[in-house]
């Protein structure tokens, strides 16, 4: 039998479960004792063949056993976590970093996506892929999303009064944002108070925010386009929305998902993928902009094929407000 891909042991602390747990694709568990021994290892093809139900009946007792461990673990863990970004954000600890999106065409920087990070004490820079997902359980992530919401208008509204290229701001928006019946308020009062055109900002959502409570979540849409407020859809391509939800759904703009553009001039199926996204979004009426473009080959192979906005490494990372601004200054207005 190969390796086992992953072993949880009794000792684990949630933190590495769930380390463990994201890094590889679960197929088979292993499942040890107190002292390490090994007390059986399910896969998805020994799992059929386990002939002795008691052997079955013993190790699914086992998970069980180590499953509400962890669901403990994580009750227990969760408030405390929670309370640490409460804390944080009172004490002004988030940050927001902007990467632009360049029009290849103009030549011109004409949108910055936001994401947020965390300037921890004890912890420093913090990315969001360690607490969004924390925060999204605990619905923590309703109060941040709208500090960063208003954050971002406002830094927008400051660099156009600056007589900076004006640029539209994609702000990423969580499923439970978008599920909360404040979103929609709370949008029209941002925009009320900084005075930020609602044209200047996109809001940005992953196909798993569109699969929940479909017929509230196409009315929040409605709302939002209403409001002038552009709507991108994230990552397309990488969850479960069918195409369907595409027609449904009048977005602004589709985001080809770095998975798709890596390597995209070498490699046929990633490039059949992007063609036939970039194709549909045409046809849709949607903007296409390719993210995660880290080579001039991969920018080059998407232009051939009539993608113009492009984010990523290859030209610039995610920077903090003045590296920004620098950054900002070595492209036309
Ligand atoms: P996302 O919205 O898909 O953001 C793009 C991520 O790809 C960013 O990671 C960015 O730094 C990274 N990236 C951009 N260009 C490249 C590239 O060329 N190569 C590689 N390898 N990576 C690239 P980041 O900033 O760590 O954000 C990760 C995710 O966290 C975001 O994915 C988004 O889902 C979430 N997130 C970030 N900020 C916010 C926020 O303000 N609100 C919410 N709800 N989620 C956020
Ligand atoms: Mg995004
Ligand atoms: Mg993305």
């Amino acid at each position: 039998m190969s390796a086992p891909l992953i072993q949880l042991h009794p000792g684990d602390s949630l933190a590495i479960a769930q380390e463990k747990l994201q890094r590889h694709r679960v197929r088979r568990i292993v499942v040890t004792g107190k002292d390490g021994a090994l007390r059986g290892i399910l896969t998805e093809s020994n799992l059929s063949q386990i002939l002795d139900p008691l052997e079955l009946f013993g190790m699914l007792e086992i998970l069980q056993h180590r499953v509400k461990q962890l669901s403990e673990d994580r009750d227990r863990l969760l408030p405390h976590k929670n309370l640490h970004l409460q804390q944080a954000l009172k004490n002004g600890e988030f940050l927001l970093y902007y990467q632009p999106q360049l029009d290849i065409e103009s030549q011109r920087i004409i949108g910055a996506e936001v994401l947020v990070r965390w300037q921890s004490p004890e912890q420093g820079l913090v990315s969001p892929g360690e607490f969004i997902p924390l925060a999204e359980m605990t619905g923590f992530i309703v109060p941040l999303g709208e500090w960063i919401l208003k954050a971002a208008c406002t830094q927008a509204v400051q660099w156009q009064q600056r007589g900076l290229t004006p640029l539209q701001i994609s702000v990423n928006l969580s499923s439970k944002q978008l599920q909360s019946p404040q979103l929609v308020p709370c949008l029209k009062a941002i925009l009320a108070e900084t005075g930020l055109e609602a044209r200047w900002l996109k809001l940005e959502l992953t196909e798993s925010a569109l699969v929940e409570n479909v017929d509230f979540t196409m009315a929040q849409f409605r709302l939002i386009k209403e409001l002038g407020v552009a709507i991108a859809i994230d990552d397309f391509g990488t969850g479960y929305a069918s195409l369907g939800y595409l027609q449904h759904f009048p977005f602004d703009t589709l985001k080809i998902d770095r998975c798709f553009v890596e390597n995209i001039h070498q490699n046929p199926k990633n490039a059949a993928i992007t063609k036939a996204l970039i194709n549909m979004a045409q046809q849709l009426n949607f903007s296409v902009v390719a993210e995660g473009v880290e080579t001039a080959e991969e920018m080059e192979f998407l232009r051939q094929h009539h993608c113009y906005t492009f984010q990523g490494f290859f030209i610039s990372r995610p920077l903090p407000t003045a590296a920004f601004e620098t950054f900002l200054a070595n492209y036309p207005a």
